[in-house]
């Protein structure tokens, strides 16, 4: 078995699993004010601490989640005026208001900031949305100029950093001077079901549960401590992301060599360490997809399967890729527990894969 897909979910260490089995048995409230209940205080204000110092902001900036869908959401929904995003977001950022005109990129998958500049003094929203770095390409974006022409127009930005948070240095407020941040815990070895919300110093946001009061009164419902506990314990662990670095450097260079028309998505711009997105002309990633699984090799596509129906990816398609390109495209994505074995697996299929390909081309064209 070859797990390839961690920009979907990464897997959880031993340890983390021991941790959140061990925060279920403990109950307390932490709202309650006995013993029990401030024993759940103080492990999920140690929790919210890890996260904070994660981007170097003051832990009161901290607001747990559900989840980054229900952080971008939270974002999104916190201003009244208009809202612009890119071409390239997350659903749960891209769905919220569909009447935003996307901000374009280009080939390589980088936001156009000439054409960001022009929308927003044609546009003038009052908050702009753009991701860190993208789930399907690995592509990061330059939030640093990003936040600038954003605050130069008056604007606030919004940053899902939900892939690109610590695979590159973040810090709200800071050099990247993102307004909030949505971070998603089951990306970085923790539970799925809790993210968070993270806002810049003196930025103060609208509640969108109300109830118990929760969450500095601004997210009610009672705190999943578990989750918040077996979050910050994984963050604890670090991740060699130059290893994982050489081992996509390896499979790239081997896919280049089996497959020469073979193309990588955004080869040319700055991407995350961890993720390759590959283009075999000729082969969908639906086969792809079915050859890789019945060997034991799980990787993600870019398609969003609506209604039965596999649906080209809309990011590859903002970025200019042919729709048939599209549907040959296919996402390698490595984390922690990555090895050369799961190198070797995938290779092992897609060479098969590549020599079918070319036995039936050369038949077509023979
Ligand atoms: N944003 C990005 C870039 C993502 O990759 C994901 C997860 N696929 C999300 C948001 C949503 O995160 P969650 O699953 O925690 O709701």
């Amino acid at each position: 078995k070859a797990y390839l897909d961690y920009n979907a979910t990464a897997p959880m260490r031993e340890e983390t699993v021991a941790v959140i089995a061990q925060a279920m048995r403990e109950v307390g409230n932490p709202s309650s004010t006995h013993q029990a209940g401030q024993g759940a205080r103080r492990r999920l204000e140690a929790a919210r601490s890890a996260l904070a110092a994660l981007v170097a902001v003051d832990p009161t900036a901290v607001i747990f989640t559900s989840g980054a869908t229900e952080s971008n959401h939270a974002a999104l929904a916190a201003v009244d005026g208009k809202r612009l995003v890119s071409a390239i977001e997350h659903p749960s950022v891209a769905a919220v208001d569909a009447s935003c005109p996307p901000i374009p990129v280009t080939p390589d998958g980088v936001i156009n900031l000439d054409a960001l500049e022009r929308m927003l003094r044609s546009y003038r929203p009052e908050l702009v949305a753009v991701m860190a770095a993208n789930n399907e390409t690995g592509v990061v974006q330059p939030v640093g100029a990003i936040a600038r022409l954003v605050h130069e127009a008056g604007a606030l930005l919004h940053v899902d950093a939900v892939q690109a948070i610590t695979k590159l240095p973040l810090c709200v407020g800071g050099v990247d001077g993102a307004d909030s941040l949505s971070i998603s815990g089951h990306k970085l070895g923790g539970p799925p079901g809790i993210g968070a919300l993270i806002l810049a110093p003196g930025r103060r946001i609208r509640p969108w549960l109300r109830g118990g009061g929760q969450e500095g009164r601004r997210r009610a419902g009672t705190e999943n401590v578990p989750s918040a506990v077996g979050w910050a314990h994984a963050l604890a662990s670090s991740v060699d992301w130059n290893a994982i670095a050489l081992l996509r450097k390896r499979l790239e260079k081997e896919v280049r060599l089996l497959c020469p028309e073979a193309r990588i998505v955004g080869e040319e711009a700055p991407r995350l360490p961890n993720t390759t997105c590959l283009i075999t002309p000729g082969i969908s990633n639906e086969a792809q997809l079915m050859a890789l699984d019945l060997a034991g090799v799980s990787i993600g596509t870019g398609s969003a399967c609506s209604s039965g129906k596999v649906e080209p990816s809309m990011v590859l398609q903002a970025m200019g890729v042919g729709a048939d390109d599209a549907r040959s495209a296919i996402r390698i994505s490595l984390g922690w527990a990555s090895c050369e074995r799961d190198i070797d697996a995938f290779l092992s299929v897609y060479e098969s894969m590549v020599g079918v390909r070319r036995r039936r081309m050369g038949l077509s064209s023979g």
